[in-house]
């Protein structure tokens, strides 16, 4: 997969994208990513890439010139996924990461200031994307989200696939806690059934955990799964043992 960041800070992605696991899948060539200055695309002498808006406000709005010839660049060989970073945009979730994982080439687009001049948006877009509802002072960091969050589920990044099956969201639920040594820290054991040894007992033991951090935190991700029978009698039971704390 290639990934190009469309940026007026370039080192601001290029710096986390350079570390841990993305780093490193960057240094096998698992995924190509360019971090891209905007502003060596501007006609402009000064380099300049942004400008007061159209019937008056606050701020600057980043002008269209520069982020197309940048764009016209990054789709020379080919046509990419362009995604504008915006709070206007769709919310980003685990699903929009595995559908953008499929795809070959995407450009992201960082936004800056007020924003962008609405007519290169409109011209190269194909996509927008929220890191959630609130407002950033660029795109740069909801671009590296979402590039770490795709780059985790390309082939051979993570050790296996199983890295990320059992995560979060992956599979529509929460992850059960997880333990590593000491058996016994600040008084508290490891629960029994992790050192059992009992594959079976250690899987079940994970999925009822997932059920109960999910149904106790977040009761809407319930709603849309297709739950096994003893995935629902787990949730009922431990719904009756809270109804009798009460
Ligand atoms: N004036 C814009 C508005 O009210 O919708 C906000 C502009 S914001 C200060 C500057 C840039 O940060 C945006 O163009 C966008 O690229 C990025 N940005 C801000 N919040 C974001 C979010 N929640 N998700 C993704 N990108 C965001």
């Amino acid at each position: 997969m290639k990934i190009d960041i469309l940026t007026v800070f370039p080192e601001m992605c290029e710096d986390f994208l350079s570390r841990s696991i993305i780093g490193r899948a960057r240094q096998r060539r698992l995924v190509d990513i360019s971090c891209i200055d905007i502003r060596d695309f501007s006609a402009d002498k000064h380099r300049k890439t942004d400008d007061t808006p159209y019937g008056g406000g606050m701020g600057m709005v980043m002008t269209a010139q520069p982020i197309y010839d940048a764009y016209r660049a990054c789709a020379k060989d080919d046509k990419p996924y362009v995604v504008y970073m915006s709070p206007k945009g769709r919310v980003f979730n685990q699903n929009i990461a595995v559908d953008l994982s499929k795809k070959e080439h995407i450009v992201f687009l960082c936004g800056h200031y007020e924003g962008v001049d609405q007519r290169v948006l409109d011209e190269i877009c194909d996509d927008e994307i929220s890191i959630g509802d609130y407002v950033l002072t660029g795109g740069e960091i909801a671009a590296t989200v979402v590039t770490d969050a795709v780059c985790r589920l390309l082939p051979g990044v993570l050790a296996s696939e199983e890295c990320y099956v059992e995560e979060s969201h992956f599979n529509g639920l929460l992850e059960y806690p997880q333990y590593t040594h000491p058996y016994e820290w600040n008084g508290v054991k490891v629960p029994d059934v992790l050192i059992s040894g009992h594959h079976e007992k250690i899987a079940k033991w994970r999925r009822e955990k997932s059920l109960e951090i999910t149904a106790k935190r977040r009761p809407d991700m319930l709603k849309n799964l297709n739950l096994s029978k003893e995935d629902k009698q787990y949730l009922e039971k431990i719904k009756t043992q809270e109804e009798h704390k009460e």
